[in-house]
């Protein structure tokens, strides 16, 4: 039966889609009775969390029937050291995706736009459509480019008008893989009209090896209009906690921090950001094994005739030259969850995170059974 309330709700929000989450493992083995599962479909970091976070969360634990400090003063202060900017340049999030969703919030509106590229991290359309604003979306790099599929940034430096006022650009992108470089960026950021926010979302940044990649946070003096998004959630290994922040002109971190939550950050996850960024050791074992393993899987997916799009993050995007979704679903009843990027506009092709040596073994021993067949 129809519900007449449901027309109530604004345009943009009934216009949603919703975000399509990796499989959870506990899922997968209700529907298929399975055990033994590898999960390669979130960018999680398969070494787990860093041993000094599981310790502070320890100690922390006697005090959960108290608010969290609001403004994560400590956590501020230290990630405000790291990047060399005043605490009033950094806005805590639960995790990067709530940033993204402020920002949105924050700088648009009916009649406004924002402008990401096609195939670029999925919470950008999210972000916009939730506010009413119009989507301008850039076609990608063309087949033959080094970064084919990745951010065209004269495409989307021609769809900015007098009604933009975001841009989002991932760097690298999430599920491509596909990176900026250095001089581009800087060059397409300081080319922006000074009425549009630049948002440079680095969810992957301490993975990347590639030469030329920029750190944009050294951009923030020269940029007041920029705003540089990190997060906990991958090479730091803390997905389950929710941390991600952003770093911005103070006037910028002024206004999101009006319209966030109070206690958008939990006392968890503040304290175990606070012990992760001590734990150099487990950052510099997750980075070098992202590495190694990166170049390990592209070969095994190459190897079996599959084309793979060079990445500078924690997973790989593969051309499996069909129909990709029964791929997925084989590789399902083999216990391996990768991700089906459909949803991005790709439906030829999937997504894997990197796991360990013995998880990336178990991919391609699956890999090939299941083209075999
Ligand atoms: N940006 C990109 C490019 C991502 O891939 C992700 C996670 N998939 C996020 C932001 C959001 O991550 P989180 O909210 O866990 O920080």
């Amino acid at each position: 039966m129809s519900n007449p309330f449901l027309d109530l709700a604004v345009p943009g929000i009934r216009g949603l889609e919703p975000y399509q989450p990796g499989k959870p493992v506990a899922e997968l083995e209700r529907e298929y009775g399975i055990t033994n599962i590898v999960k390669l479909a979130s960018n999680e970091n398969p070494l787990g969390p860093p041993p000094a976070a599981l310790e502070a969360i320890s100690a922390a634990v006697g005090d959960l029937s108290r608010y969290p400090d609001a403004n994560g003063f400590e956590l501020a202060r230290k990630l405000a050291a790291r990047h060399g900017v005043p605490s009033e340049c950094i806005t805590l999030g639960n995790g990067s995706n709530d940033l993204l969703v402020l920002l949105a919030e924050c700088f648009l509106s009916p009649g406004l736009e924002a402008v990401y590229s096609r195939h670029a991290f999925a919470v950008y359309p999210l972000a916009v459509q939730a506010t009413g604003a119009t989507h301008r979306v850039a076609e990608p790099l063309p087949t033959g480019d080094a970064q084919a599929l990745g951010h065209d940034l004269d495409a989307m430096a021609a769809l900015v008008g007098p009604q933009t006022r975001l841009v989002f650009v991932a760097n690298p992108n999430n599920p491509t893989g596909t990176w900026l470089e250095a001089d581009a960026l800087e060059a397409f950021i300081a080319g922006l009209p000074a009425h549009v926010i630049v948002v440079v979302d680095e969810a992957y940044f301490d993975y990347v090896q590639v030469p030329a990649y920029p750190d944009a946070t050294q951009w923030l003096a020269r940029f007041p209009n920029l705003v540089v998004t990190r997060t906990f959630s991958k090479a730091f290994g803390l997905a389950g906690l929710r941390l991600g922040y952003a770093l911005s002109a103070p006037g910028v971190a002024d206004l999101l921090n009006r319209i966030r939550q109070p206690f958008n950050t939990n006392s968890l996850a503040q304290v175990a950001a606070l012990a992760a960024l001590d734990d150099e050791a487990h950052l510099a074992r997750s980075v070098a094994m992202n590495a190694s393993e990166l170049a390990r899987v592209t070969e095994s997916c190459e190897r079996l005739g599959l084309a793979v799009t060079p990445s500078a993050g924690n997973f790989v995007l593969v051309d499996t030259g069909a129909e990709a979704r029964p791929i997925f679903e084989a590789l399902l009843r083999e216990g391996v969850i990768v991700r089906p990027v459909a949803n991005y506009g790709l439906p030829g092709h999937l997504r894997i995170s990197i796991g360990t040596p013995a998880e990336n073994d178990r991919l391609a021993t699956a890999l090939q059974k299941v083209l075999a067949s």
